[in-house]
């Protein structure tokens, strides 16, 4: 599934945002969780389609179970100013960085006298200069080491080593101007060991003051400016209305939200930016057994769909039967759905799409 790293200086709200993750989450959780740390918190993909889908293949009583997406959120505790030179960028910082796939910066956009800035001042630019500074600073620490390792192999006439001697430079190159690396363009793909943090989308949570979520303060229009800059995307959240929403059953939750003029929680818009960003579109299988829901990467095709599910299933993949789910609810299940036509038969080659109901046959 996918990951996303939440970092931010000091005092931006963002264990009050990580604390609302896992209270949803914990709410959520019928579902059987791994262990998980202490620093991570996982909470499912909200998604219409799966309730309407539910009501489909519901079979007198039984209701089949909803089995959403999850996405992971991993607080990144640790980034200070200076943090790079220091202590404040331990091993275990870096460990957790690396493994995401997408980050979300939290900008402090709430003005509260009685929660003291690090900087003194509530600057959003600045804030967001700093952090991502000493990202760069750490890529550059890493990347110059590697650089260093790759050159010494290269002299050993190794032809790899030279190739991403080259790249580690164009990318120094990049980072040494103060930008990150994804800001870049290369000859080569950067490969993942190098362990890059600046490669990794990053989308700005602007956290606002709870009677401000409607019209955009000042902070938050100097987040929208930077973030248009990068062509990343913007989130406007309450981290302490999250919380309080997180304790709340769904009805009343709505309820609350739109007393405050909002539609959508700035939990749920997080995940659904978080999917745009990476590219990840949701396929369904579903039937009076179970509603589920998948994570892939858009322009994947069946079988790697498939595989998905189970191994076996893209090995063994003959061909798929697909609907798109609206059809799905219109149909009110399989057998009309397939009198009517509307379930076509698709192979190796079909690119999925995002709401595809398929139904995998496979040899064993
Ligand atoms: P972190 O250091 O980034 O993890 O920040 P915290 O989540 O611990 O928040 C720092 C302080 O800011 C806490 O006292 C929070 O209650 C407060 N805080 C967080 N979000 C908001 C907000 O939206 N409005 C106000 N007024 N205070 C907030």
């Amino acid at each position: 599934g996918l990951s996303i790293g939440i970092v931010g200086l000091p005092n931006v709200g963002k264990s009050t945002l990580f604390n609302a993750i896992t209270r949803a989450g914990a709410l959520a959780a019928n579902y059987p969780f791994a262990t998980i740390e202490p620093n991570v918190g996982r909470v499912p993909v909200p998604d219409e389609r799966l309730g309407a889908l539910a009501k489909v293949f519901t079979k007198g009583e039984r209701v089949p179970p909803i089995i959403p997406t999850y996405v992971e959120f991993v607080d990144i505790a640790g980034l200070v100013k200076g943090a790079s030179q220091g202590e404040g960028l331990g091993n275990q910082f870096l460990a957790n960085i690396r493994e995401v796939d997408a980050i979300a910066h939290v900008v402090r956009c709430f003005t509260d006298d009685n929660v003291i800035h690090v900087a003194g001042r509530v600057d959003p630019t600045d804030d967001i200069e700093t952090i991502n500074t000493e990202l760069i600073l750490a890529d550059l620490a890493g990347l110059e080491k590697r650089l260093a390792n790759l050159q010494k192999k290269a002299k050993g006439n190794d032809k790899d080593a030279r190739e991403q001697a080259a790249l580690a430079e164009q990318i120094l190159a990049v980072l040494g101007e103060g930008r990150p690396a994804r800001a870049g363009t290369y000859d080569a793909p950067i490969p993942k060991d190098f362990g890059l943090i600046t490669t990794k989308p990053v989308i700005y949570v602007a956290n606002v003051g709870e009677d401000e979520l409607t019209e955009d303060n000042d902070a938050v229009r100097r987040v929208r400016e930077y973030a248009a800059r990068e062509n990343a995307a913007v989130v406007k959240i309450s981290a302490q209305i999250e919380g309080e929403l997180a304790e709340m059953p769904e009805d009343e939750a709505r309820e609350f939200l739109s007393d405050l003029g909002v539609q959508e929680s700035g939990l749920d818009q997080l995940v659904k930016v978080g999917y745009e960003t990476l590219g990840l579109i949701t396929f369904i299988t579903s039937g009076e057994k179970e509603v589920r829901a998948w994570t892939i990467r858009r322009g994947e095709k069946a079988p790697e769909a498939a595989g998905e599910i189970h191994s076996d299933l893209e090995r063994g993949f003959i061909r798929a039967e697909v609907i798109e789910w609206q059809k799905m609810v219109e149909a009110g299940g399989w057998a009309n759905a397939k009198a009517k036509g509307w379930v076509r038969t698709e192979g190796k080659d079909y690119v999925m799409q995002d709401g595809d109901i398929m139904n995998v046959l496979h040899s064993s």
